[in-house]
């Protein structure tokens, strides 16, 4: 059976690129970027509360840097590194194997490099940590939001909770309703180059994770104002609006989660 050194080095160890020194020292080595803020974010993945056993690896490896991207997108921040702590059960190489195929297709489309993490044995855990930059003063905040600004949101919300509901058998899509809505959950888009764009344009950002009005209200609560929010306004997309159960589309619209949106906040001027 190979050590978790052998693994390390074939499944997760690339030539160092931006890095000072990347993979396979105690620490990695960076250069901060003269004049710019880092950004940094974590978020962990478990095994039977954010994916289901038996998650497609690929798909999983996309999604653990996807979600981690999409916070930095909300900040409106460049990617830059990333580390990466998994903990598995056991040695399962097809498993790996996919697993970093899948992270390193998204790192490469995204040109974010990883430069460290940790591999321990125990219940199937992913926690990603990144790291981006901006210029100094144009981070997204979330208490930025002033009154007065418009609320506005990317793309719709409330698919990839219907895409949940249906794995779950709590609703019975269509073969192609429920493909996509499926994708959404587990192969999220995070909206990196819109957050780059919103910099110095919106006031505040979040990206959405727990659910529309949740991280809306985040926004609001640490804003320290109030939203107006025309329900039938919303967008929504082809199969929510198909979806025949009218309360559980309603419920993902607005409270599912994973959507992986962002919900930004910007004056009319
Ligand atoms: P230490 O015992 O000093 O923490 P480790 O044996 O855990 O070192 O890791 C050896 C090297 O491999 C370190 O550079 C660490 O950052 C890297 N590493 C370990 N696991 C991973 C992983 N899953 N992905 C990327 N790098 C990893
Ligand atoms: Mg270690």
């Amino acid at each position: 059976m190979p050590s978790e050194f052998e693994l390390i080095a074939k499944y997760f160890t690339r030539p160092a690129r931006t890095a000072a020194l990347g993979v396979g020292d105690d620490c990695a080595l960076l250069r901060p970027p003269a004049g710019l803020v880092l950004a940094l974010t974590t978020d962990t993945l478990c095994e039977g509360t954010h994916f289901l056993p038996g998650a497609d690896p690929r798909r999983l490896g996309h999604k653990a840097l996807a979600v981690n991207l999409s916070d930095l997108a909300a900040m409106g921040a460049d990617p830059r590194w990333f580390l990466l702590a998994i903990a598995l059960p056991d040695v399962d190489e097809a498993w790996l194997e996919a697993f970093a195929e899948g992270m390193f297709a998204i790192a490469d489309a995204y040109a974010i490099e990883l430069i460290g993490g940790d591999t321990t044995r125990g219940p199937r855990t992913i926690t990603i940590t990144a790291l981006g930059t901006l210029p100094a003063g144009y981070a997204l905040r979330r208490d930025a939001a002033q009154a007065g600004d418009d609320v506005w949101l990317s793309g719709s919300t409330g698919d990839a909770a219907l895409g949940l509901a249906h794995l779950k058998g709590r609703v019975a899509l269509a073969p192609d309703a429920a493909a996509r809505c499926v994708e959404r959950l587990e192969a999220p888009v995070p909206r990196v180059a819109l957050g780059q764009r919103l910099r110095g344009i919106a006031a505040a950002a979040i990206d959405v994770s727990d659910g529309l009005l949740a991280d809306l209200g985040h926004v609001l609560e640490r804003s320290k104002v109030a939203a107006e929010v025309d329900f039938e306004a919303l967008p929504r997309s082809a199969d929510l609006r198909a979806c025949a159960d009218r309360t559980l589309a309603d419920e993902c619209l607005l409270a599912g989660g994973d959507d992986y949106e962002l919900v930004f906040t910007a004056g009319t001027d």
